[in-house]
């Protein structure tokens, strides 16, 4: 220990972190991110990204990234409201505006920086924060700190949402939810929020980081009703299916202008590479052309519904997307099937406390159009014979 206080007192930390087997640690990839990955020296089976469409290694988005290289190099070199506002970049949030089906979208470096950046830009301490207490840790943490009141309720509990919306006395309200939520899979029902929104003239923003490029033909989890409303903000990240890096929020067109004029976390950082905006743009491209994928995507769904749906011990939860969380209950047994599976060549992660609730210790297992049907075949056998001893 250090005699250094402040520096003793985080090396408690971590020794409490690893006494408590919270410590976490972060796999080493050696190859590209795939339904195969080399990690630490082994060749496995991963059921752990969120590369749900296998884009991420995708020759066309890769060839697209080089070519933009060539043309103007690796670094933006400023910020997009001095000179690093690239064609690529515009041409890129059109695009994905005119896909999702929004008037007008504004590229964020990150998931992360965008929920920030929107959140701040919006809300003072005279607004309200209404948020479903499985949200994003992104959402949690811009909610805070745009200094709003911040209100939870219970996963999904619209009851619950409409008699807090009824109680608030602030001048700006909005919404927030995940559109399919990280950890369970499940999806928001987007047109009871938005009747909600409406009644109680409250924006609603919607997390689709796990949606986009996977629900309704790509284009993401937004109704007919919420594509046409001017409340609802929609927000796609595009390190995930899109298989890229960055975050598009989608928006009325004026939200978008006070954004890119109020967004901190959008003003005062380095434009993402350009680069990053030609891969996307081929990105749309595959997506929207992904049918195939997104079919072969729903077959490895059913198949681990029907092959996990009735194990012994263990609860497949009720998910219709690529999330197929199977829940286990506490962290120790958590972990022990996660490392028998390892065992046998399958990566498939241990999602504990805190991060899930206590007792809803899971394998999150996470589908990829790039998955073979013999891999995923693989994965439900290995588990119903665990499940089974
Ligand atoms: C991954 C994720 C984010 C963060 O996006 P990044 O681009 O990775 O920063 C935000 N919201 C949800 C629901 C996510 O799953």
């Amino acid at each position: 220990m250090s005699d250094f206080g402040a520096l003793a007192r985080i090396q408690q930390g971590l020794a409490q972190l690893e006494a408590d087997r919270l410590l976490r640690q972060r796999p080493l990839l050696e190859s590209a991110q795939g339904a195969q990955v080399r990690v630490g020296g082994r060749e496995l089976v991963s059921f752990s990204s969120n590369d749900y469409l296998g884009l991420a290694n995708d020759p066309a988005l890769a060839r697209a990234a080089v070519a933009a290289i060539g043309e103007y190099g690796v670094g933006a070199g400023a910020s997009h409201l001095v000179t690093g506002h690239h064609r690529l970049h515009h041409e890129f949030e059109q695009a994905f505006a005119a896909f999702v089906g929004k008037p007008a979208a504004l590229l964020f470096s990150t998931g992360y920086m965008a929920n920030l950046g929107v959140l701040t830009a919006l809300l003072t301490r005279h607004g309200e924060v209404f948020a479903d207490r499985l949200n994003h840790a992104s959402l949690n943490d811009a909610a805070q700190q745009c200094g709003a009141k911040f209100t939870r309720h219970a996963h999904a509990d619209l009851g619950q949402l409409e008699s807090q919306l009824k109680k608030s006395a602030a001048r700006d309200k909005l919404i927030c939810a995940d559109l399919v939520f990280s950890m369970d899979g499940d999806v928001a029902d987007v047109d009871r929020l938005l009747a909600l929104a409406e009644a109680h003239d409250a924006w609603l923003y919607l997390d689709d980081a796990h949606g986009f490029g996977v629900l309704n033909d790509g284009r993401g989890g937004l109704t007919a009703a919420a594509r046409q409303s001017p409340r609802v903000i929609y927000l796609a990240t595009l390190g995930k299916a899109a298989g890229v890096f960055g975050a598009a929020v989608a928006a009325h067109a004026d939200v978008v202008a006070w954004l890119a004029q109020k967004a901190r976390s959008y003003v005062y950082t380095t434009a993402t590479p350009p680069l990053l905006a030609a891969a996307l743009l081929a990105s749309l491209q595959q997506i929207a052309a992904g049918q195939a994928r997104r079919d072969r995507l729903r077959r490895h769904i059913q198949r681990v519904r029907e092959g996990l749906g009735a194990l012994p011990r263990w609860r497949l939860m009720p998910s219709a997307t690529p999330i197929q969380p199977l829940l286990i209950g506490e962290n120790a047994e958590a972990l022990a099937v996660s490392g028998k599976l390892l065992e046998q060549g399958l990566l498939v992660p241990a999602i504990r406390t805190p991060t899930v609730p206590r007792g809803g210790a899971r394998l999150r297992i996470s589908l990829s159009a790039s998955h073979s049907e013999a891999e995923v075949g693989r994965l439900v056998s290995a588990l119903a014979r665990l499940a089974a001893t």
